[in-house]
């Protein structure tokens, strides 16, 4: 049988640069995970495509898939709901592929209690005052998201202590070394590297 991928579930604050470090890790080629492609009832931002940025459904569709338990997790975060396919990730697991999953925090938070042997990374803001720079700035969103984004990630810091390790986004190529090397550590553990011993053993 296989040796199983990882579930790499990289999460954090809103504002903290969880999709810049995400897409950053993914435009070289030497990164060898797989992303899972979330589905969300947000509408697409110019340029995003159906199939590579989200799978866009209706809330009518997305319920359909709560109901029928094809998501590990989903949450609704500013008033769209968000979720990742749960086939998805477990064929890909299966056939020993790691899986990268780029979350807010409550569906990090289920997938902790669904599926603890995950690896579990928590991208931290520098500090609380260039998370809110950054908002201010990103100039795609009214007020009244931002304070609500604000207020979320407040809460979400407080959440830190639900995860493995903790990746201080300082600069967006220093945050991807940092995830690599956990990776390849975690790869390494004995206890995987045990347990790949004794199957070898198993079939002297
Ligand atoms: P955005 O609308 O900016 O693309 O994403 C908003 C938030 O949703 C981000 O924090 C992103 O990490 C999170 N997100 C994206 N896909 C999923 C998903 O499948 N499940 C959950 N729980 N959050 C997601």
């Amino acid at each position: 049988m296989k040796e199983k991928g990882l579930l790499i579930v990289l999460s954090g604050p809103s504002g903290v640069g969880k999709g810049t470090v995400r897409k950053e890790l993914f435009s070289h080629p030497n990164t060898t995970y797989e992303y899972s492609i979330s589905m969300t009832t947000r509408k697409p931002r110019e340029g995003e495509l159906d199939g590579f940025d989200y799978f866009f459904k209706t809330r009518e569709e997305f319920e359909q898939l709560i109901a029928q338990d094809k998501l590990l997790e989903w949450a609704e975060f500013v008033g769209n709901y968000y979720g990742t396919p749960v086939d998805y990730v477990r064929d890909t697991i299966n056939d020993g592929r790691d899986v990268f999953l780029e979350i807010e925090v409550q569906g990090a938070r289920q997938i902790r209690e669904k599926f603890p042997e995950g690896l579990f990374i928590f991208l931290a803001p520098p500090s609380l005052s260039e998370l809110q720079s950054r908002l201010v700035h990103r100039g795609t969103e009214s007020d009244s998201v931002i304070a609500n984004r604000l207020e979320t990630a407040r809460k979400e810091l407080e959440m830190m202590n639900l995860y493995d390790y903790v990746v201080e986004n300082d600069h967006v190529e220093r945050a991807c070394e940092r995830i690599h090397a956990i990776v390849l550590a975690e790869h390494l553990r004995r206890d995987r590297v045990e347990a790949r011993y004794k199957k070898m053993l198993e079939v002297e």
